[in-house]
């Protein structure tokens, strides 16, 4: 038996210097030489690994997969449930196959690993890219202790849709944001060095479209042309394949009738021959086979066929590779050159991991003992949450006429609501391997901060019935709504009679949204609202906290409710991290990346649209808007208060032409009005006035956080070069056309474009 292992003499921490990318690339060569060709196939073939778990009908079982392991039939597995579990399923392959050559384990690292930092689009809203570089990274030492070598994260879509149960896993509604965003999630689970046994290779999904599905309905068929595919939707996928990303995987969807798996303008003619990416493309769970479903495969062979000539490498959990590709290859239907590149970019992806070195590495008890779930984790856990918060709304006390936020010491608190005790819920969905109910509930949160004498707490009717066995999987659980319960109402209207304020939790199961979980309602549920109804009555001094995992409808929230705060599901911490903001600890410095509607009617709702809708009529109810409600977001992208004020002036250009590949820089004052220091989101959004294409009234272009204090001005400044200006024109290549742009720097996507400039042919 050749071992493979004994080939590799180099170094671990890999410099990455063209002269080992070519020693490995001889390596990749030299392994591939000596395979079968249902070696090949194997490491094209990923399993689903949680042994424990008997899966939909037809899956192969434990024993079975087990065989397949021995004989080479598997290069890759997902869902294995622990540290132990990969060492006894490497030390399989390591010991009977004839290469060694060592199984990558993938697993839906997505916001944490049992440390949870709040749900990606909460997170986004920190606009913290440092912080969200850092969380990755925690993320990626939790998991590669417990044995897992590569999430399938960060989710890259750009999603417009409040509808959509999965706008929780991503960055929102704006591909600039979602490609800063993503690129920083990417750095931090990747790092500098793959090879360390720290880091985790990252896949940006779901290649292409997948957040544009028809009625924000999930999987649903997607339909776009060229130019908003390349303009809206792949423009993070570009940054991902541009900072590294290891790995992608395609998608369920289709585009105008092409499914993402079988798509090979985006998989080979725009991804792997124009980026020049190297890296693997998975396929999503059992989307090979789900072509057969969707009348454009006949047959799992068939299936195979489409999606290896369309670029897939690897297909997840169909099996379609392992049943046909031998025979396609055999009758030369597909040729051998694409099976070996295939093969190349798995090999690829192991060697960069250092696997080959030490299949081991990874599962490390020692290390996962000392940090998983660490002190200084948690901290960061705390600080993450508390940046993603956003206060919507911040109306005076009647009787002081100060805000209602931060409350006041010695302030009798009542703290209402199903989700104020819930100790899983803000660990929202896709929370890896979370213990259950092990967040730092809201209750908690303010009993650790303020003398508990002054709480009271009252629960108030149920909105969700926990009928989850122990043990069930929570991913596939049935949710099931409460319709018309009011118990506890009685008791909680007189503990909010009896106190100077009320705290009370509304908003949305940590199981509502994320895959699979679309609405077509986006309100706050019957039961919760009738309750919140009757609560305001009784005391007006009435503060909502919300957590959620889409944009919510809040229109009668936000004309009748004094303050509301938005705190998403914020993972581990989030009681901890929402009291610091209620009591004035940290000043809230969040900002909505996604429009929050008045109805759900105006779904998908974005502020970069165009001006062909005639947005420039007046934005009351015109003609080009809707005759029921105004057009408008209720609250909008980019927006978020704070216990101070901020004010912007003297925005100026350092010219008013540049060329092409010259640069302009534009400056603005940001002076702190208010009483305390506060962080605030500067932006910048840039309109080109005529395009070879129709283009977007704004497009956000930049953002810097900064901190100011009391009284204290600040200059900002933004370079803008042809990357801010660039877009994909009717010459179908990424340009700047000469011609008028208006800029505008403020805190959020209404600010006024005020400066002009002209770029010159
Ligand atoms: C999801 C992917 C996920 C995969 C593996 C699929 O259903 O769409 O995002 O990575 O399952 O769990």
């Amino acid at each position: 038996i050749f071992c493979i292992v004994a080939m590799f003499g180099y170094t671990s921490s890999a410099q990455v210097s063209s002269d080992h990318n070519s020693r490995s690339e001889k390596k990749i060569d030299s392994i591939l030489k000596l395979m079968t060709l249902e070696e090949k196939i194997g490491q094209m073939t990923m399993y689903n690994g949680s042994w424990d778990l008997t899966g939909p009908p037809g899956t192969v079982s434990a024993k079975d997969k087990f065989e397949k392991l021995k004989n080479g039939k598997i290069g890759a597995m997902l869902n294995v449930t622990s540290a132990e579990a990969t060492r006894e399923a490497q030390k399989a392959v390591m010991k009977h196959t004839r290469l060694k050559i060592p199984l990558v384990f993938g697993y839906d690292v997505i916001h944490g690993y049992k440390t949870i930092f709040p749900i990606p689009l909460g997170e986004s809203a920190s606009w913290d890219l440092e912080l969200m570089e850092k969380t990755a990274s925690i993320a990626a030492k939790e998991a590669s202790a417990a044995g897992i070598h590569w999430t399938f994260a960060p989710m890259v879509d750009v999603s417009r849709d409040a509808r959509w149960g999965r706008v929780m896993e991503g960055a929102g509604e704006d591909p600039y944001f979602n490609s800063v965003v993503g690129v920083a999630r990417i750095k931090g689970f990747q790092g500098d060095d793959l090879s360390s046994a720290h880091t985790i290779a990252a896949c940006a999904k779901h290649f292409a479209g997948y957040g544009f599905a028809e009625a924000g309905k999930d999987y649903n068929s997607v339909d776009v042309g060229v130019y908003e595919l390349h303009n809206s939707i792949l423009p993070p996928f570009k940054a991902a394949a541009e900072a590294n990303v290891a790995t992608f995987m395609n998608a369920f969807n289709e585009i105008d009738g092409i499914p993402a798996t079988a798509h090979k303008y985006l998989q080979r003619e725009v991804l792997k021959d124009g980026w020049n990416w190297e890296g693997v493309m998975v396929s999503d769970w059992g989307s090979i086979g789900e072509m057969i479903a969707h009348g454009y495969a006949r047959d799992k062979t068939h299936a195979g066929e489409l999606a290896i000539k369309a670029g897939s490498d690897m297909d997840m959990e169909s099996s379609a590779y392992e049943i046909g590709l031998k025979s396609l290859i055999e009758e030369n239907k597909v040729s051998m050159a694409l099976v070996d590149d295939a093969v190349k970019r798995v090999l690829r992806l192991k060697m960069k991991l250092g696997l080959f070195e030490d299949p081991y590495k990874y599962a490390n008890p020692d290390r996962e003992k000392a940090e998983i779930y660490s002190e200084s984790h948690q901290e960061i856990a705390r600080d993450a949450a508390r940046k993603s918060i956003v206060l919507l709304k911040n109306d005076t006390l009647q009787t002081d006429k100060s805000p209602l936020l931060p409350l006041k010491p010695d302030q009798k608190i009542a703290v209402l609501g199903d989700l104020a005790d819930d100790k899983d819920t803000p660990l929202g969905n896709w929370r890896a391997r979370a213990e259950r109910k092990s967040a730092i509930s809201l209750l908690e949160g303010i009993k650790n901060a303020v003398d508990p004498e002054n709480i009271t707490f009252a629960r108030g009717p149920q909105f969700v019935i926990d009928n989850l066995e122990e043990g069930k999987r929570q991913f596939l659980w049935p949710l099931k709504f409460n319709k018309n319960d009011t118990t506890g109402t009685a008791e909680a209207l007189e503990v909010a009679k009896n106190s100077d304020v009320v705290i009370i939790t509304m908003g949305e199961n940590a199981y509502q949204t994320g895959e699979g979980r679309s609405q077509v309602d986006i309100q706050i549920n019957k039961v919760q609202k009738e309750f919140l109804k009757k609560i305001r009555k009784v005391n007006p001094n009435t503060v909502l906290v919300l957590m959620n995992g889409r944009p919510l409808n809040l229109s009668w929230e936000s004309e009748n409710i004094p303050a509301i705060l938005e705190t998403w599901h914020l993972g581990s911490q989030a009681g901890n991290a929402i009291a610091d903001v209620l009591l004035g600890k940290y000043n809230p410095s969040g900002k909505l990346p996604v429009s929050f509607p008045r109805s759900v009617g105006q779904e998908p709702l974005f502020y970069n649209q165009k001006n062909t809708g005639r947005p420039y009529s007046r934005n009351t109810v015109t003609f080009s808007g809707y005759t029921d409600s105004e057009k408008s977001a209720l609250y909008p992208f980019g927006f978020g208060l704070s216990y101070t004020s901020f004010k912007y002036d003297n925005l100026k250009l350092s010219d008013t032409t540049m060329t092409k590949n010259g640069k302009i820089v534009a400056s603005v004052e940001v002076t702190n009005t208010g009483k305390k220091d506060g962080e605030e989101v500067v932006q910048l959004y840039i309109r080109d006035l005529i395009g070879s294409l129709t283009r977007p009234v704004r497009e956000l272009k930049g953002f810097k956080k900064i901190l100011l204090k009391t009284g204290e001005t600040k200059t900002v400044s933004f370079e803008i070069t042809k990357n801010q200006l660039e877009f994909y024109t009717a010459n179908k290549i990424w340009d700047v056309e000469p011609g008028n742009f208006r800029i505008g720097i403020g805190n959020d996507s209404r600010t006024k474009l005020g400066a002009k400039f002209q770029v010159l042919e």
